[in-house]
This record gives structure tokens, C-alpha cells and sequence, in this order.
């Protein structure tokens, strides 16, 4: 079998090297260049999805990131809410990884094509159709085409091939937040190295996390009731977004305005968005993984890993089905529950971020010290204990 995987981000080299191990032959076919590598923002990756990397071989250690065990929920006077940890991960004693964003593409895929798998810039998808004998056929941007045996579409949020497969599938949807962050240096902060420390503040949602001597790495969660449009982000200039943010957490608890000040530039605002329900993931030799499946707003901490869990699982399936179709309807049948419960359990605490002026005392002093201390009871251990036995039967694959 021979697959086209379209989007090199992080669930298109993870699919191809899970797939080489399957010995499923995979290229990728990436829409942009190298150059916008080394932009943007950083994730946390959970031990769920570090267990998945290492089923190929990949040593949380070669991504570039830091150890961040736990979490410590405040609120806007600066108490304490809950102490939370990030998930533990008994088999190898590892625990979450914070890394940037390009630094996790780029190993990613330089370790794929270390592995031998080819990946193509400047491929923009723009259709993709069944050829005969049960093959596909893509077409990109710049007139070229390729052929394989299935596509898979790990092309992100705003998929092309989940619009191909479904012209009327819904849009993302906004979840009323605005993100933005940011890399301060020269600045000290109380608490330990890679403890985020989050503040629902009384305007806006404040994290960060001490990355090391004078390096404060952070976040922050801007509440607007509509997307703002590109116009709208492109009025932002840096000084009016900085003093933006200034203005927000200038009456909370905690050194939001230091770090603020110690950061020489402030990431452009974006709108956060998810997709709590994609309907069609596959027909016939074509299927979705990653956020082009399930998009997930970064409050779950989870995009990352499910993206990695996805690519692993499915060249699973393609392995001990063989046939496309079966395999993308097994991948659907293992996954939909868990990322749909994950993407509304996100949603959820993105509305708690939201303060409502007439009910934010309310929110602070009863809601979220409640919220917490469920939180500090309650297990995520569903979401960070899974594991893919990649030698299980296909039938003893966890849901
Ligand atoms: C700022 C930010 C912070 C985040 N924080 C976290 C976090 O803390 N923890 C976490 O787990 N997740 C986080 N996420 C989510 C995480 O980054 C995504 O879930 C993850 O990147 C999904 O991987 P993906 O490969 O499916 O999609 P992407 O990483 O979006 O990659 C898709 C790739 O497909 C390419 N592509 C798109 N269209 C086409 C086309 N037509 N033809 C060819 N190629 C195409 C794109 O250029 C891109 O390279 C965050 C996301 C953002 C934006």
C-alpha cells in the first residue's frame, strides 16, 4: 500500500513513520515552504501522547522541550485554587513536556525524512478524488498530482480534505476567547521551574511557567463575545495590543505586568477555535486525523497528543485491515468518543474563563473554588494513562 499524506504539521510525519512501521510506503505533501518554522507559539505535550511517540522510537528528550509536572489554578486576588498534576506516566517516569510549537514540527519532521520518508513543500491540496482499481488521485495548487492507495488528511483545522469529503461540514467554531503569549526573559517569578501558574483574572486569563533562570514563558486567554475578523487583529498593532493587555490584568494579583514588560514581543492576538464534532471522517481510500478530525482548543492541552495518538492508531488499523475502508471505520469507531468528550470538556473550561461583569464575584468566589477543588479530586487519568499496545490484536485496541 502506498499512502499521500497531506499536511506536515505534527500528525503528518507521526502518520508516515507510524505507517513506515506498519510497511505502508507514505509521502507528505506539505501547502507552505520551511520559512514560517520558526514563528509562533509553544504546547504542552501530555504523556499520552509522549507514550504514542515512543512507540516509533521518538525519545521525548530529542523534541527540545521541558519537564511541566503540574499545575496551580489562582484567582484574581491571588489565592490558591487547586494544585493539579499534568498526568504521570508510571511506564517510563516521564512527565509533560512543554515545547515551542516549531521546534516540535521541526524534529518531527526531520526525524521522518532521516526515516526516509519523502516530504514535498509548496503542495497545496486542492482536490482529491477515487481513481480506478480503489486509488486516489490528489491535485495541488501548483498543477502537479499524485497517486496512492489512500489519502489521509492531516492538513489541520481548516482542512481541505475534510471540506472534500464534506462540502457542508460546519466551519470551526469560536470559542469566545482570543489567545496570545509570549517568551519574557530577564525576570524572576516565584515557584517552582515548569509549574504553570493560572489566574482566571478579573478581565482575562493569565498563565505562565518559570522555564528557568530569568525565562518566563506565558499565555494569556482574551475574552471578545465574536471572532474578531482579520481586519480587526491586522488594527492590533504590538503597542496597541501591549497596552491592551496592560490594561486587562492591571487590577489582578500575580506579576502578569512585569512579565508583560520583560517580553519584547507580544505574539499578534488569534481566535481560538474548535470543531466539537466533524460528521463525515472518511469515504472510500480518504480520511481525516488530527485537528482536520477533531480540532481542539489549546485550553485541553491535548491537541498535540491526540494528533500523535491518531497517526499511531490508524497505520494500527491500516496494518491489520489492509483495506482502507475498514481501517479509516475502525480508527472512527476507536477515536470519535474520546476526542469529542475531550473537545467538550475543553469547551468547558474555556467558558469558565470568560468573566461575566454582572456575575464574575459569583464565578470567583463560589464557582471556581468548587470547580477546583473537583478538579484537585477528580481524575484525568482517562485522558493521560491511554496507551496503544501497537502489538495488541486490532480487537483489544483501547476506545
Ligand atoms: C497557539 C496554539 C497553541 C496550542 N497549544 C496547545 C497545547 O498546549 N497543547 C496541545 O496539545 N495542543 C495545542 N495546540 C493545538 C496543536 O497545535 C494542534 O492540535 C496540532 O498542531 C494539530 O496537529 P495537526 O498536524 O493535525 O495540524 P497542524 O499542526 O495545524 O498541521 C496541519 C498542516 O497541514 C498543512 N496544510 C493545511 N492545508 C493544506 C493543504 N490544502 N495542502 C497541504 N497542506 C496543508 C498546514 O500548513 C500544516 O503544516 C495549540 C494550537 C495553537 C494554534
Amino acid at each position: 500500500m502506498s499512502a499521500i499524506i497531506i499536511g506536515a504539521g505534527i500528525t503528518g510525519p507521526v502518520t508516515a513513520m507510524a505507517l513506515q512501521k506498519a510497511g505502508i510506503d507514505a509521502e507528505i505533501h506539505e501547502a507552505y515552504g520551511r520559512t514560517a518554522d520558526g514563528v509562533g507559539a509553544y504546547l504542552t505535550l501530555a504523556p499520552n501522547g509522549l507514550a504514542a511517540l515512543r512507540v516509533l522510537d521518538v525519545d521525548h528528550r530529542d523534541l527540545g522541550g521541558f519537564d511541566t509536572p503540574a499545575l496551580e489554578l489562582r484567582g484574581s486576588d491571588g489565592r490558591l485554587l487547586a494544585h493539579l498534576g499534568m498526568g504521570r506516566d508510571d511506564d517510563a517516569g516521564t512527565v509533560s513536556q512543554t515545547v515551542r510549537r516549531s521546534d516540535l514540527y521541526v524534529r518531527l519532521r526531520d526525524e521522518a525524512v532521516r526515516r526516509g520518508i519523502p516530504i514535498h513543500y509548496g503542495r497545496q491540496l486542492v482536490d482529491a478524488a477515487a481513481a480506478g482499481a480503489g486509488g486516489v488521485v490528489a491535485s495541488f495548487a501548483d498543477g502537479t498530482t499524485a497517486e496512492g492507495d489512500l489519502l489521509i488528511g492531516a492538513d489541520g483545522l481548516h482542512s481541505r480534505t475534510r471540506a472534500i469529503l464534506d462540502p457542508a461540514c460546519p466551519p470551526p467554531r469560536y470559542t469566545g476567547l482570543l489567545n496570545t503569549g509570549g517568551y519574557a526573559s530577564g525576570i524572576s517569578v516565584d515557584g517552582p521551574v515548569g509549574v504553570f501558574t493560572m489566574i482566571f483574572g478579573r478581565r482575562a486569563f493569565f498563565a505562565y511557567v518559570n522555564r528557568g533562570p530569568g525565562d518566563v514563558w506565558w499565555f494569556a486567554n482574551v475574552p471578545r463575545a465574536r471572532a474578531a475578523t482579520d481586519a480587526e487583529l491586522a488594527a492590533w498593532t504590538p503597542e496597541r495590543w501591549r497596552a491592551e493587555l496592560v490594561r486587562l490584568f492591571a487590577d489582578d494579583a500575580g506579576p502578569a505586568l512585569r512579565i508583560l514588560a520583560a517580553t519584547p514581543e507580544i505574539i499578534a492576538p488569534w481566535n481560538t477555535l474548535d470543531l466539537p464534532s466533524v460528521p463525515v471522517w472518511h469515504r472510500g481510500p480518504i480520511g481525516l486525523v488530527g485537528d482536520a478530525a477533531h480540532g481542539i482548543s489549546p485550553t485541553s492541552g491535548q491537541g498535540a497528543s491526540l494528533a500523535i495518538e491518531d497517526g499511531v492508531l490508524l497505520a494500527r488499523f491500516l496494518r491489520d485491515h489492509g483495506d482502507p475502508t475498514r481501517a479509516f471505520a475502525a480508527f472512527e469507531a476507536a477515536r470519535r468518543t474520546r476526542v469529542e468528550r475531550l473537545i467538550a470538556q475543553a469547551k468547558r473550561t474555556s467558558n469558565q474563563k470568560i468573566p461575566n461583569p454582572l456575575t464574575r464575584v459569583l464565578r470567583d468566589r463560589v464557582i471556581l473554588p468548587l470547580v477546583s477543588r473537583a478538579a484537585a479530586r477528580s481524575t484525568n487519568d482517562w485522558v493521560t494513562d491511554y496507551r496503544i499496545d501497537w502489538d495488541a490484536p486490532a480487537d483489544r485496541l483501547p476506545a
